[in-house]
């Protein structure tokens, strides 16, 4: 550890997302000096709320539930107010080429058999979503991708179909990457109801946006918190940790925490080296590479719904916005390459699977693969992964310690989890802290 200090905290914080936020806040309640160092020039992470298109729009984690015990928490904590979009008057879909027109609700009914059948054995595999490698059945489970498991049930085209676009939707990501692990968690995380999970993972947003909770959290805070300031390198001792950014900066600290998503944690120089469980699941890579595109159409059109099949560019439309001469889509396809978010014409073609009489006006979205700073969207694992390496995934190592969205217990992937980690985070380290107080204060020749 030659190069010279610039700074020095108790706590450095690497990555301001909701995770390293959250970590920071509670650490300094405790009195304890903490730096947070975010690579971008804005704080949140994968939430991004932008005005774009006329509207604040949801560029990266948008919905929340109350069924979310910690993300629910910040909304009680700084009265954020909630909302929805609007209802769905109609539904479209896909039976093989022929297209189906109905209401959301003929869609659920037609999409239930197979989701119960699917689902039916959630509660075995994961009877504790909190703990949810805890029972041995998981291992069994975990080593099918949701495709496996969708095909295993026969169902009708059609049938097949808006499941599996229904299953896209969730997964961001080609079924035959996605663990089916990744779905039983979901399910399980409100007590294996399918019909609660979809309306948890997709319908109740943040009124001001996700940066109302950003904005919160980041003036909850006496952490020095700095944008622009990316790490790239970390030495760490048994007594403290150097942390080495881009700019030729050093920051010593007694702690550090990682809040880097999975996809790129293991591109980061660390010394000595990151255990191989986080290593091996970087390299991996979750099975999440897919696409969020927001598209203004000419209106007025009645609110909808619409679901295709897991190879079409967006497998999952759905209206947001409704103005009285313009209407504001959000779609979601498995795969970035297959659709550039910023061509109007290219997102015209796709939506026409369902609707060619929509006039797309503008659209945008942002390429969270290609982000150096993300290089994926929302964690859904390989088949494998979570029971291989969550555990490992979690472990601090000596003063390092690991929080993010990627790696918490209970809504994994969501803004819920970033939260659950962020806290922790910080309580791994104020019970290291004490223990090592109660250390140092014992009398000679006690051995606490
Ligand atoms: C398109 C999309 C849609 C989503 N939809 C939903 C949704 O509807 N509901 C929901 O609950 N969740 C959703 N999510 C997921 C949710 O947004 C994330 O799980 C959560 O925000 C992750 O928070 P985090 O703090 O764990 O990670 P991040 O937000 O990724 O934070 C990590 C931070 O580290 C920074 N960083 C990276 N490298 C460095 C470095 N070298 N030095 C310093 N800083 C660095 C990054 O810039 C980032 O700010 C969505 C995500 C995406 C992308």
């Amino acid at each position: 550890m030659a190069s010279s200090i610039d700074r020095e905290a108790d706590v450095v914080v690497v990555g301001g997302g909701i995770a390293g936020l959250i970590t920071a806040r509670e650490l300094s309640r405790t009195g304890l000096s903490v730096i947070v160092l975010e690579a971008r020039d804005r704080l949140g992470g994968r939430v991004f709320t932008d005005r774009r298109l006329g509207r604040d729009l949801e560029i990266g984690g948008n919905w929340l539930h109350w069924v979310q015990p910690h993300a629910w928490a910040e909304v009680t904590r700084y009265g954020l107010g909630v909302t929805r979009g609007p209802r769905p008057e109609e539904a479209y879909w896909l039976a093989g080429d022929q297209l189906r027109r109905g209401t959301l609700e003929e869609f659920m009914r037609l999409i239930d058999p197979g989701m119960r059948r699917l689902l039916a054995d959630t509660m075995r595999f994961i009877p504790r979503p909190d703990a949810p490698t805890a029972a041995p059945e998981l291992a069994e489970a975990d080593r099918y991708s949701v495709q496996e498991k969708l095909d295993e049930l026969q169902l009708s085209v059609e049938e097949y179909h808006a499941n599996e676009a229904a299953w896209v939707g969730h997964f961001n990501a080609p079924l035959t990457d996605g663990a089916f692990s990744s779905a039983l968690r979901w399910t399980a995380a409100t007590a294996g109801s399918w019909h609660l999970m979809h309306e948890a993972s997709a319908v109740f947003r943040l009124a001001e946006g996700t940066q109302a909770l950003v904005a919160a959290i980041a003036a909850d805070t006496a952490a020095d918190i700095r944008t622009g300031a990316e790490v790239r390198r970390i030495e760490h001792q048994p007594d403290g940790a150097r942390v080495h950014l881009a700019d030729g900066q050093t920051v010593a600290a007694g702690r550090v925490v990682l809040t880097l998503p999975m996809n790129i944690l293991g591109d980061l120089d660390v010394s000595p080296p990151l255990n191989e469980g986080k290593l091996a699941a970087s390299r991996e890579k979750t099975a999440s590479r897919g696409t969020k595109v927001w598209i203004r159409v000419r209106g007025p059109i009645r609110p909808f719904f619409a679901y295709s099949r897991g190879a079409e560019p967006l497998s999952v439309v759905r209206t947001e916005y409704i103005g009285d001469d313009d209407a504001v889509l959000v779609g979601f396809g498995a795969d970035s390459t297959r659709l550039d978010v910023t061509d109007r014409d290219a997102v015209q073609r796709a939506l026409a699977v369902w609707r060619d009489d929509l006039e797309v006006l503008e659209v945008t979205g942002h390429d969270w693969m290609s982000d150096p700073y993300s290089r994926e969207t929302w964690l859904m694992n390989r088949p494998g992964q979570v029971t291989r390496y969550l555990a490992a995934q979690q472990a601090p190592e000596g003063v390092l310690h690991f929080a993010g969205s990627d790696i918490a217990n209970l809504w994994a992937g969501f803004i819920d989890g970033a939260i659950e980690t962020g806290l922790r985070a910080a309580r791994e380290i104020t019970g290291a802290l004490r223990t090592a107080h109660f250390r140092t204060a014992a009398p000679v020749g006690t051995s606490t």
